[in-house]
C-alpha cells in the first residue's frame, strides 16, 4: 500500500519531544504516513528570514493534513503568532477541542464530555492593534455574518453527525451588543435548520463559573476565538489539563491537528512532556484521513498504557518521562492486548 504524505511541525520548547513520540507510536500503529517535515518560528527565522516560510504553506496545501506540535510566542513584541497565522492563512476555521474524562486519569470531575467549537479566523485575532495617539491603542474586534455562520453550522453539523443534544453558543451580546450580537443572532438562524439539537446560549462570564459547578451538564459548546481560546484551557483543566486534550483545526481545503497545549519551556528538553494530547490528536487525524481501524488500534493500545498498565507522566501523578510512555505505547501495539 502506498504511503500519505502529511506535513509534520515540530515546533519548539516540547514540541519536537512530543512530536516525536506522535510519529513512533503512528509508525508502530501502521498508519502508513510519510511526513514532510518543516520548520516554523523562531528557528526559522533565524534560518529564512520568515518565522512561517511560504514551503510550510505549500506543503499543507499539497498534503491537505498537518500533524504540528506547539510554537513559541513571544509576549508583547516579536512577530505574530504562527499558530494564528497558520489558521487565518489556510482558512481553517473550525477549531475542535474535545474534552472528555478518561478513565484512571485524575481530575476533580468524573463524566465530562465537552466539545469546545472555537471560531478561528477572526475576532480579536485579527492583528489589527494600531496606536491612536502615544498611551491609547485600539485593537479591532471583527466579527463577520459570513463567518459566524460558518461556523455555527459547522458546530450544529458535528453535533448531528455524533449523535450530540445540544449546542450552547457562549458570548458577551449583552455589553458587545453589534459584535457578539452578530454572532448570536448567527447562532440563532442556523439553530432553525437544526431542530433535534437544543440551542441555547450563555454569557460566557456565568459559562466559566457553571462549568467549574457542574461541567457534566455541558455538551457542545460554540464560541468566538477569544472565548473559544480561554475557554478550552479551562475545559482541559476540568479532565486533567492541558497533558491530555487533543484539538483540530479544520478548513474546507485542508486540517492542522495540534494539542491545546503550548510549548512548555518550563519543562522542554527534560523529557517530562506528556505526549498524550498529541496522540490524542493524531487519532483525530487519522479518523480525518478515513483511517479508522489504525485510530481504533492506537486507541486501544493508549487505553491500555493508561487505564490496565497505569503508566502515567508527572503532570497525571505517574512517573514515567515522555520517551517512557511512549516505549509503552509502542509495546503496546507490538503486542496487542486483548
Ligand atoms: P503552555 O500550554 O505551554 O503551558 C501551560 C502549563 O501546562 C505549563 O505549566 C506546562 O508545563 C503545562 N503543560 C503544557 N503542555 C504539557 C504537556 N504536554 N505535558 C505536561 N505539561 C504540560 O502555556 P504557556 O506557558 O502559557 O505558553 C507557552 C508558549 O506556548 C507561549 O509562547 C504561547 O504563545 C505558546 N502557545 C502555543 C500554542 C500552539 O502552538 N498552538 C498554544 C498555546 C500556547
Amino acid at each position: 500500500m502506498s504511503k500519505t504524505t502529511v506535513t509534520l511541525i515540530p515546533g519548539d520548547g516540547i514540541g519536537p519531544e512530543v512530536s516525536q513520540a506522535a510519529v513512533r507510536v503512528l509508525d508502530a500503529a501502521g498508519a502508513e504516513l510519510d511526513f514532510e517535515s518543516h520548520v516554523v518560528g523562531t528557528r526559522a527565522l533565524e534560518l529564512y528570514n520568515n518565522p512561517l516560510p511560504d514551503e510550510v504553506l505549500e506543503s499543507i496545501r499539497r498534503n491537505r493534513v498537518a500533524l504540528k506540535g506547539p510554537v513559541t510566542t513571544k509576549v508583547a513584541g516579536g512577530f505574530p503568532s504562527v499558530n494564528v497565522q497558520l489558521r487565518q492563512k489556510l482558512d481553517l476555521y473550525a477549531n475542535l477541542r474535545p474534552s472528555r474524562s478518561l478513565p484512571s486519569i485524575p481530575s476533580r470531575f468524573a463524566g465530562v464530555d465537552i466539545v469546545v467549537v472555537r471560531e478561528n479566523t477572526e475576532d480579536l485575532y485579527s492583528g489589527l492593534e494600531h496606536v491612536v495617539v502615544p498611551g491609547v491603542v485600539e485593537s479591532l474586534k471583527i466579527i463577520t455574518e459570513k463567518a459566524s455562520t460558518r461556523i455555527a453550522k459547522f458546530a450544529f453539523d458535528y453535533a448531528r453527525r455524533h449523535g450530540r443534544k445540544r449546542v450552547t453558543a457562549v458570548h458577551k451580546a449583552n455589553i458587545m451588543k453589534l459584535s457578539d450580537g452578530l454572532f448570536l443572532d448567527c447562532f440563532r438562524r442556523v439553530a432553525q435548520e437544526y431542530p433535534e439539537i437544543k440551542a441555547d446560549d450563555k454569557i460566557v462570564d456565568n459559562m466559566c463559573m457553571q462549568l467549574v459547578m457542574r461541567p457534566e451538564e455541558w455538551d457542545v459548546l460554540l464560541m468566538e476565538n477569544l472565548y473559544g481560546d480561554i475557554v478550552s484551557d479551562l475545559c482541559a483543566g476540568l479532565v486533567g489539563g492541558l497533558g491530555v486534550v487533543p484539538g483540530a483545526n479544520i478548513g474546507v481545503d485542508a486540517a492542522i491537528f495540534e494539542a491545546v497545549h503550548g510549548s512548555a519551556p518550563d519543562i522542554a528538553g527534560k523529557d517530562l512532556a506528556n505526549p498524550l494530547a498529541l496522540i490524542r490528536s493524531a487519532i483525530m487525524m487519522l479518523y480525518h484521513m478515513g483511517k479508522d481501524e489504525v485510530a481504533e488500534r492506537l486507541r486501544a493500545a493508549l487505553r491500555h498504557v493508561v487505564v490496565q498498565q497505569k503508566i502515567r507522566t508527572r503532570d497525571l501523578g505517574g512517573e514515567a518521562g515522555t520517551t517512557q510512555f511512549t516505549d509503552a505505547v509502542v509495546a503496546a501495539l507490538e503486542n496487542p492486548h486483548p
